[in-house]
């Protein structure tokens, strides 16, 4: 870490050093140690006090663990601090070893653990998180009971530890005839635990130190801490909505990439995009055009694409899910990522996979080998057997996937009816079980604070939860931190939920809108 990274924001303290023992004061007598540290801080510019004292006044120097990583890094192993505000005796900060590995600086925030949490602690109707609170269909459920109640007793045990062979096997069958590739089980397939594994691999696989990877804004959330643990920088891009039209709900078709800016994006640097369609939150489904765009981008620079495709059946209204994996020259340079959580209404089971050329592959295997090594049997053996029925009855009525996204259309239309009737305007989405709304009617509700850290749909759900006892996830949380501000007017509800969820939901909205309106 540069020198210049370690200096604050403002403020000014100072720091006691000294050489620490464990189990004893601190030694305050002069030590070779303390000489080299109070040498470096002056290195780096910054002024030193008192030195006869050992006390070292460091000014505008917030950070005390950087300074202790810097420290470490000239391998001072044994120099402790105190700091001091002017005088000695207030904010007694100890700078003892640092414990939290570099990597992990700036990535400790996460919105579902906070929002999940809240969500369990008050009574609500929870359109917060996105998992369906109806069963999987039943030949899902049996697959799995039979994998665990069957007579195969090896089900239990390990089995292959990229994939078990059944598993393997039926993904490369099924989306080998969807890709137009002929997938080696063996080779063009990784069984992941969930699609966030996936993408853990993808990035920890094929980003380095200095290589930018580009987001799409809004984005599902984890994509900027795992580009970052992975060394990586993300470059993010928007998707920017059209104006809206007076007395028509926008769509998330409405909102999409301007062709100049993404180029402008790809530079010597970029070794990936990630691509999310249908995409988490918006629920925009890209259109053939748009994923030609990025895929010639992708070709021209040679750059990477991880596409997660987790929506993959959840597409409405006629529309097409295009897999960019498909589209000429992209084969090579894609990983596609898909979730048995998301397919067959099993969250809980985490079992994900990826899909690609060995060449990139290879290297997914060396991050899955070396981390979580093996995933659960026997929910990889239900899985397997779903697929096969899928692939009996695919495009057919019967199947699973033209079910649900019938389903999830209605449940949708349900949702979007009962949020223009309580005075939200929703974003219709063309895919995926969420949806985007504005609240900005009811902003009085909840008293702007603009120089608060954090932005105001957090603070509004917050409320929201607590005080109408309904649950959703605020879509700044879905923004790169510059930009979270201009769309924290905006929530996302998901909707794959039983009827009686969304008729609560609707109810509490009319409600609401009926209070607002002094009725
Ligand atoms: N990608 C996206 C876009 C998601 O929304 C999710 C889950 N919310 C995942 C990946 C992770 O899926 P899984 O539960 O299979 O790990």
């Amino acid at each position: 870490m540069p020198a210049a990274a370690l200096l604050p924001r403002s403020g000014c303290i100072s720091l006691v050093l000294y050489t620490a023992f464990p189990n004893s004061a601190p030694d305050l007598s002069s030590s070779q140690e303390v000489t080299r540290g109070a040498e470096a801080i002056r290195k780096w510019g910054w002024r030193v006090g008192n030195e006869n004292e050992r006390r070292l006044d460091l000014c505008l120097c917030t950070e005390l663990c950087r300074v202790r990583l810097e420290f470490l890094s000239l391998g001072l192993e044994s120099v402790a601090a105190v700091a001091c505000s002017g005088d000695l005796d207030c904010l007694w900060t100890k700078m003892s070893r640092l414990v939290q590995a570099r990597r992990l600086e700036g990535v400790d925030k996460n919105i579902w653990v906070e929002f999940v949490k809240l969500a369990a602690t008050y009574p609500n109707v929870n359109l917060g998180q996105g998992f369906p609170d109806f069963p999987p269909p039943d030949f899902v459920k049996e697959a799995f009971m039979k994998a665990v109640g069957g007579e195969n007793i090896m089900l239990h045990q390990y089995t292959r530890a990229f994939g078990h062979p059944a598993l393997v096997t039926n993904l490369a069958r099924f989306f080998g005839k969807l890709l137009g590739q002929e997938l080696d089980p063996m080779t063009n397939v990784l069984v992941t635990v969930g699609a966030y594994e996936a993408l853990f691999c993808c990035f920890q696989a094929l980003v380095d130190e200095g290589d930018e990877v580009i987001i799409i804004e809004p984005f599902f959330d984890c994509y900027e801490p795992m580009v970052k643990m992975a060394g990586g920088t993300p470059v993010f891009i928007q998707l920017r909505s059209k104006a809206e039209e007076a007395g028509k709900l926008m769509s998330s078709g409405d909102w999409q990439l301007d062709p100049a800016e993404l180029a402008s994006k790809f530079t010597k640097q970029t070794k990936a995009i990630v691509l999310n369609s249908p995409n988490n939150p918006l629920g925009k489904v890209f259109t053939r055009e748009e994923m030609e765009l990025i895929a010639d981008l992708c070709v021209k620079h040679d750059v990477l694409c991880f596409s997660d495709e987790v929506y993959e059946w959840m597409v409405y209204d006629g529309k097409e899910h295009i897999r960019i994996a498909s589209l000429p020259g992209m084969w090579d340079r894609t990983i596609t990522i898909g979730s048995a959580g998301k397919t067959f209404s099993t969250t809980g089971w985490k079992v994900g996979w990826t899909l690609g050329p060995d060449r990139l592959l290879k290297h997914l295997r060396t991050v899955h080998q070396n981390s979580v090594y093996h995933c659960p049997t026997a929910a990889q053996e239900a899985v397997a057997q779903a697929f096969q029925r899928e692939f009996d009855n695919y495009g057919k009525q019967d199947s699973y996937f033209v079910q649900l996204a019938q389903e999830l259309q209605q449940k949708r239309d349900w949702l979007v009816r009962s949020l223009v009737a309580g005075g939200m305007k929703p974003i219709v989405p063309e895919g995926t079980y969420f949806l985007m709304a504005d609240f900005s009617e009811f902003k009085s509700e909840v008293p702007d604070l603009p120089d608060s850290d954090e932005p105001y749909d957090s603070r509004f759900i917050k409320w929201m939860i607590i005080n109408k006892g309904l649950a959703a996830i605020p879509v700044s949380a879905f923004y790169s931190t510059p930009h979270k501000r201009n769309f924290d007017h905006l929530i996302r509800f998901c909707f794959v939920k039983e009827e009686a969820t969304l008729k609560a939901a609707e109810d509490i909205l009319q409600q609401w809108s009926l209070e607002k309106t002094g009725q």
